[in-house]
């Protein structure tokens, strides 16, 4: 049942070279979202991860912008709230927010100061990572906030940019890799 679901996972994923510039192959997770079957294989296997995985789990924390479509998902099937991380300028009220870097300059990440609260249990999730830098300043907000990562979770992992590494010692699980 898992290798099935994998494969329709897989089989939902289209890659565009040089996209959106030369040297770029773009992961494409558009069709994945459009088949309600695949779409559903996604959080079947996310779920089975975390219910095997771990005991406890407070909140979903998503990140800008294709970590929003898997979140909100997963976190219903676990019971629990979802939390956004965003880039900045987006959030109202009180925020934290850190800096980190891109190819070329810099990003800021953002969530809502009592968006975590100390001690909470939280599980990450974005659509891919590549060099990690996202997620990596995903866990410095929540470290902030005091909050405990459990690890990360991402439907597509670009092994040769090693964002495993930059991570450690986060735990990432990954539905499929290039
Ligand atoms: P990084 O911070 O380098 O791990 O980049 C991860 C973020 O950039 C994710 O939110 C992805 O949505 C996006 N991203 C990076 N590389 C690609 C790619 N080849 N295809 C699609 N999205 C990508």
């Amino acid at each position: 049942v898992r290798d099935s679901k994998l494969q329709l996972v897989v089989s939902h994923i289209r890659a565009f070279p040089d996209f959106p510039k030369k040297g770029i192959v773009f992961r494409d997770i558009c069709p994945l979202l459009k088949d309600a079957a695949a779409l559903s294989a996604v959080i079947d296997l996310f779920e089975d991860h975390v219910r095997i995985n771990y005991q406890q789990v407070d909140l979903i924390v998503g990140l800008d912008a294709r970590g929003f479509l898997f979140g909100p998902l997963l976190a219903q099937r676990l019971g629990v709230g979802f939390v956004l991380v965003r880039k900045k300028g987006k959030l109202p009220g009180a925020t934290v927010a850190v800096t980190y870097d891109l190819e070329y300059g810099t990003a800021e990440a953002e969530i809502q100061e009592d968006a975590v609260a100390p001690g909470q249990k939280v599980l990450l999730i974005d659509d891919l990572l590549a060099t990690g830098g996202t997620l990596y300043a995903a866990c410095q907000l929540m470290r902030k906030q005091q909050a405990e990562v459990l690890g990360c979770l991402v439907v597509i992992e670009l092994k040769e940019l090693q964002g495993v590494d930059k991570l450690k010692p986060q735990r990432v699980f990954s539905l499929v890799q290039y």
